[in-house]
């Protein structure tokens, strides 16, 4: 099938239907200028020391907290950045009562400031930090004012941002209800993600319905499986025929 033709169906079916889950990663969030890992101006294909996922991962961290909190300020916090065509009609078809749940690997908040509220954020999120300590939450304008690793303005101990590092288990009760959502709904629409970091790519397989779409500009793995399958942007998939 044409991508043309993908994108119509893609719009039939969402008219069509009132049980609607997205399930998104990084490729989301490009077109609002926030890198992704894997795509073709990710940061993989960025010159830096360590490979991304390195970085942000739990040994890394603990071993390395100068380094950690530079490559985090500088490459994962977008304090400019605003949600993009892709964010803001999923919020609507949320609105509309079309959308049930969307489940994202961003740690951004984007779907949230496009108005989305059913929203479950796997791998946490830029937006709360706390103090290992006494447990303090900081927004993420208070991780960029410092130099360093940040600490508590309430006792000094280290903010550490609510972002689930590589090496880290995922919220038990999120992935539940992310699983929930997956199971129950007539459309699964998976997009803006290389599907490769575990467990997020598992989600996928605890959908029974016939209508799973993907949506990326490059081929992943599960492409075999997509009752439709769109190579494009996100966004423009999204919004075709409105
Ligand atoms: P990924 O980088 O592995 O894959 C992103 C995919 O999106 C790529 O295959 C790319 O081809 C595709 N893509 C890029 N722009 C697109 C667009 N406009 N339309 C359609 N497809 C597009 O991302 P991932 O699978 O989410 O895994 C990376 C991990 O890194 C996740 O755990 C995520 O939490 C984290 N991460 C988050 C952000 C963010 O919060 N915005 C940014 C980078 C990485």
């Amino acid at each position: 099938m044409d991508t043309e033709l993908a994108m119509k169906t893609l719009r039939h079916w969402i008219n069509e239907s009132e049980n609607i889950v997205f399930f998104g990663g990084a490729g989301v969030s490009t077109e609002s200028g926030i890198p992704d890992f894997r795509g073709t101006d990710g940061l993989y294909n960025q010159e830096y020391k360590y490979p991304p996922e390195t970085i942000v991962s739990r040994n890394f961290y603990v071993n390395n907290l100068h380094e950690f909190y530079s490559f985090y300020r500088n490459k994962m916090l977008f304090p400019d950045a605003k949600p993009n065509a892709a964010h803001l009609e999923l919020a609507r078809l949320e609105k509309i009562g079309k959308l049930k749940a969307v489940i994202t690997q961003n740690i951004d908040g984007l779907h949230q400031m496009a108005g989305s509220e059913n929203v479950y954020e796997i791998h946490g999120s830029v937006h709360r930090n706390y103090c290992l300590r006494c447990h303090t939450c900081f927004d993420a304008s208070y991780i960029l004012s410092f130099d360093g690793p940040p600490s508590c303005s309430e006792c000094g101990g280290l903010v550490k941002p609510d972002v689930v590092l590589y090496g880290e288990s995922l919220d038990q009760d999120t992935i539940n209800a992310s699983i929930e959502a997956i199971e129950k709904c007539d459309i699964l629409i998976v997009g803006g993600t290389s599907l490769t970091v575990y467990p997020a790519n598992g989600f996928i397989n605890y959908y029974k319905g016939d209508k799973l779409v993907l949506i990326n500009k490059t081929p992943t793995e599960y492409d075999d499986i997509a009752d439709l399958l769109i190579h494009d942007s996100i966004g423009k998939a999204l919004t075709y025929g409105l």
